[in-house]
């Protein structure tokens, strides 16, 4: 199998050569005080880039570790909650929120659509004893974005806690968690930082932890646990257990690019690579996976697959002819997606990415005019740097 020369996937991403040698710190014992100082300096970037005052807890898994210990923890035995579903990873949620016991609720879209922050509100006013809303903010899978910032603000006038997944969209998108009243949020470093696939970056709350504190259902004494590490970390200056200290490295070092980046600046720059995606998905006679460009997402672009081929082979002929990899729906439906996400939301990545998949396309029998696609994806980079 040929080696890949642009990693162009929706997470984990291609990360820069700055994480990579940070990655290549060395192992040290986890209590070595310059690794304590390490990994609370980590925990105030993360709150940063959160834009939040409450604590932050960084688990050692993957983002998928976060968002369960998160959900087991909030959930009470016949809590009613509000599951918001308009993609894969809102309707996993779902399956756990009904595990753990939650007297479930969901509003569901199709795929290439987002939730209305009003048919939150509906809901919350006819159902005053809700007491959560769980809600994904970018659904990487279909490339859609969610208005988090109104759910967020519907919820917490009504005292509702809220847990989001914006496992992809931080440091892409604009996230605001005091601003916009969220409770619990899950980060993974993999996607818009750029950083390690290993860690979930988690806010937390003073209402969350009230609410995990009275729950007898809440995991303790587990690797799911939320209030070990609040009780240990917090309350002693034990871990729960032994993190990665290589990973937590990747992370301080992708933290310190995008806050000395600026948070904004990041995301902006994401908002070009997005645009400059979508002019010339539109341009090469193919359509984006989202209903609208308004809720098209900014750190991957969805692209559906024209009738009669299929997004796991158009991928592998992209990698093995091309050298590029692109990521597939993940279940959201028949669909290609080009991942700008950290160092790939940048300069020509994009135009690399509409390359390997209008050309692969073509290849594959399809009517596409890849020059005209790329040609409007430069046209929309030119006209941004022109204007900088
Ligand atoms: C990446 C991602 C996760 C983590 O899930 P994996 O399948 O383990 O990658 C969770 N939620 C969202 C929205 C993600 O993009």
């Amino acid at each position: 199998m040929r080696e890949v020369d642009f990693t162009l996937s929706a997470g984990p991403t291609a990360a820069s050569a700055r994480t990579l040698a940070a990655l290549g710190s060395p192992i040290t014992y986890h209590y070595d005080p310059e690794f304590l100082d390490a990994f609370r300096r980590t925990e105030r970037k993360v709150a940063s880039i959160f834009r939040t005052e409450s604590s932050v807890v960084m688990m050692q898994g993957e983002a998928v570790l976060g968002l369960e210990a998160a959900a087991r923890g909030l959930v009470r035995p016949g809590d009613k909650v509000l599951n918001l579903v308009s993609g894969v990873f809102g309707k996993g949620m779902g399956m756990w929120l009904t595990d753990f016991g939650a007297d479930l609720h969901e509003i569901e879209v199709p795929y290439d659509d987002v939730i209305d922050p009003g048919d939150v509100e509906r809901f919350l006013e006819s159902n005053p004893d809700t007491t959560m809303v769980a809600v994904v903010h970018c659904e990487t899978p279909s490339g859609t974005a969610t208005d988090v910032a109104s759910i967020g603000r519907i919820a917490a006038a009504r005292g509702v806690l809220t847990l989001v997944d914006c496992v992809s969209s931080v440091g892409g998108m604009a996230f605001e968690v005091d601003e916009w009243g969220l409770d619990v949020c899950v980060l993974g470093p993999q996607k818009c930082l750029g950083g390690p696939p290993g860690m979930s970056l988690m806010s937390v709350s003073e209402r969350a932890w009230e609410v995990m504190e009275k729950n007898p259902q809440a995991p303790r004494g587990s690797f799911l646990s939320l209030l070990d590490w609040k009780r240990t970390w917090f309350g002693e200056g034990r871990f729960p257990f032994t993190p990665s200290v290589v990973d937590v490295h990747g992370v301080e070092s992708v933290c310190d690019q995008i806050l000395e980046e600026g948070v904004d600046a990041s995301i902006a720059r994401h908002a070009a690579a997005a645009s400059a995606c979508r002019a010339g998905v539109a341009a090469m006679g193919l359509r984006i996976w989202p209903r609208s460009e308004a809720i098209a997402a900014n750190c991957v672009t969805s692209i559906a697959v024209p009738d009669g081929l299929d997004h796991d082979r158009i991928r592998s002929h992209a990698r093995e002819r091309y050298g590029v990899m692109l990521s597939g729906g993940q279940g959201a439906g028949n669909l290609v997606r080009i991942g700008h996400m950290g160092p790939t939301a940048n300069g020509l990545h994009p135009v690399v990415g509409l390359l390997a998949l209008g050309r692969s396309l073509l290849d594959m029998g399809a009517h596409v005019d890849v020059g005209a696609g790329v040609e409007a994806a430069l046209a929309s980079i030119a006209a941004r740097s022109g204007a900088s």
